[in-house]
């Protein structure tokens, strides 16, 4: 049976386990000349300064992005005065090097147990990790901790690691991470997937279960971890691996064929994205545009809000990489699992229901005020497009649109340079605001379907909840019918509409998408590919004919016949 978690990065890998468990010994407890004991920790110290320069200047590293902001924060935790003095007076006190630095850490651990805020957790790991460092320097090895022979395949598993502790194991080897705790936003997780490896967090209870140089098998597309399996299963992931590895190849080499169906419609594949260095995707896969920018993890990393400025800095920089393409920015849809270290406790009893995304952004003007602000400044000149999530109402949408409004008067009156343009939608993730259509439709300029959420809040499903969560398929009358009536409702406004949810970037689910009549849709770069292939060998007609057959039917679900109807016609629909 395999270990289900969290999806953190896609992809499949496959290699033997290595255990993240820093080893330390301390030799010593008293030192006999303090003196010597403190020359000893200062040299350390600048050896761990001089390795980790040389670390960080890992060429996979380059480039701006969260990923660097999250390496640059651990470098000045490691010049941390308080924590170095700290240190030099266990020394003075007595102790060895070795042992000063091992009190301290203990101290740290004491608070890291008690400490619930994300951020505070992630400085109090960096700190253990420096302390993890500064003993092997002190032991002479002045290696890693991951400096001992690794295989070839490494799965890394750790309850949790610092960002820098990842990179001390050569990202040659790298081809997987497993995390106890782990979420999106942990820094270890921004790096990793800088380096574009399948990462899975929490899964509960895994150091347990393991042994060094296990085989493992990594899932990252369906957040499964597979420990030990039989050689059938061995055989038939590396057959998949060399596959998929192909498949990336080929998806690559056509990724400038049009997205074009048989019968010739254009169909506008985008990406969803949620770092800087998710940018890069564009290039990558020939992408359209950005469907979905979610703009939440940069205020995840750090311990205050990001100011005005630094957000605009941020939103420049996806423009620029953007260049003529467009960005779809969505303001942010923070709460539920989505918390802020230094904001208030989002955490209500039912999340996903909770005080999330729009709500607070209402109830919290002057936040959102700042997050336009930076969007219209970032945009100086360019077209902007902004949505908002979670809208539940027409009035919900108003007086988010009457911020930006107020926001570009306030630009215009102080002689600011405006956007060219600003587009405005909403993201569709309530089921209610499909009743406020008409009223809707007159007010946006762009609608986008939020299908994760729309679809559990549809069948009152907790998409989280892995005992209902496969219950109920998209593909099933009820939900065919809803997105068919919206395509018309969208089309007779003349009002653009695309999905971004996790559907769209399934070929089969896209294939019924498009013969309903989306025309755009955006999904997760590792895609694009598979979802363009059967665009290409789609006829549309056809297929919208036979849709219209299936509105009425009694079926729980019409997977198979879908997937029927794509084979007999020739449709491409293999996962990429
Ligand atoms: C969605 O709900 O479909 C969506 C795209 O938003 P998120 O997954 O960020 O909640
Ligand atoms: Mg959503």
């Amino acid at each position: 049976m395999p270990s289900a978690g969290i999806r953190i990065n896609s992809g499949l890998a496959m290699g033997e386990a290595v255990l993240h468990q820093p080893r330390v010994s301390i030799p010593q407890m008293f030192g006999d000349d303090p003196k010597l004991e403190q020359a000893r920790l200062g040299q350390a110290l600048a050896a761990m300064h001089r390795a980790l320069d040389s670390m960080f200047a890992d060429k996979r590293l380059d480039g701006g992005g969260e990923h660097r902001e999250v390496l640059e924060t651990y470098r000045l935790v490691a010049e941390d005065r308080g924590w170095q003095r700290r240190m030099m007076e266990a020394v003075d006190g007595g102790l060895t090097a070795e042992a000063a630095v091992q009190k301290v850490q203990d101290d740290m651990r004491t608070r890291m147990s008690m400490a619930t805020d994300p951020y505070l957790r992630e400085r109090l790991y960096d700190f253990e990790d420096l302390g993890n460092r500064l003993m092997q320097h002190l032991s002479g090895d002045g290696g890693t901790a991951a400096g001992a022979e690794l295989p070839e395949n490494v799965v890394l598993l750790a309850r949790n690691m610092g960002p820098a502790e990842l990179l001390d194991y050569e990202p040659k080897r790298l081809r997987a991470l497993v995390l106890e705790e782990g979420t999106a936003a942990s820094h270890v997780a921004i790096v990793a997937r800088a380096l574009d490896i399948p990462v899975v967090g929490r899964v509960p209870d895994l150091l347990s279960r393991i042994d060094p140089l296990d085989p493992v098998v990594v899932d990252g597309d369906n957040a499964q971890v597979f420990v030990r399996p039989n050689d059938d299963v061995q055989q038939e992931v590396a057959g998949n691996i060399l596959l998929q590895e192909e498949r990336r190849r080929l998806y690559r080499a056509s990724r400038n064929d049009p997205p074009v169906t048989m019968d010739g419609v254009r169909i506008s594949l985008n990406l969803n994205a949620g770092l800087l260095i998710d940018m890069q995707q564009l290039a990558e896969t020939g992408a359209d545009g950005i469907g979905l920018y979610r703009t939440e993890i940069p205020f995840m990393v750090r311990s205050e809000f990001p100011s005005v400025e630094a957000q605009r800095v941020l939103y420049a920089n996806v423009l620029d990489q953007a260049g003529a393409r467009p960005v779809m920015f969505r303001t942010l849809d923070i709460g539920g699992d989505k918390q802020l270290p230094y904001f208030h406790d989002l955490s209500d009893q039912n999340p996903t229901m909770g005080w999330r995304a729009i709500r607070v952004a209402l109830d919290r003007p002057s936040l959102l005020r700042h997050q336009l602000r930076a969007l219209i400044h970032a945009a100086r000149g360019r077209q902007l497009s902004v949505m908002f999530p979670m809208v539940s109402e027409v009035a919900e949408f108003d007086s988010a649109r009457a911020l930006l409004d107020k926001e570009l008067a306030r630009e215009e009156a102080l002689g600011g340079v405006l956007p060219e343009s600003v587009r405005v939608g909403t993201m569709l993730e309530v089921p209610g605001l499909m009743w406020q259509m008409p009223a809707l439709l007159r007010r946006i300029d762009f609608l986008s379907v939020g299908s994760n959420d729309l679809f559990q809040f549809l069948f009152a499903v907790d998409r989280g909840n892995p005992r209902v969560a496969e219950r109920y398929d998209v593909l099933s009358p009820g939900v065919l019918s809803l997105l068919r009536s919206l395509v018309g409702q969208c089309e007779a406004a003349g009002v653009p509409l695309s999905l971004c949810g996790e559907m769209a970037g399934r070929p089969l689910e896209a294939m019924t998408l498009i013969g309903l009549g989306f025309r755009t849709i955006s999904m997760t770069p590792a895609r694009l590919g598979a979802v363009r292939v059967m665009t290409r060998t789609l006829n549309v007609k056809p297929l919208a004919s036979y849709l219209e057959k299936l509105f009425d039917a009694p079926d729980h679900s019409l997977r198979q016949k879908l997937r029927a109807y794509a084979r007999d016609h020739g449709v491409k629909v293999e996962d990429g």
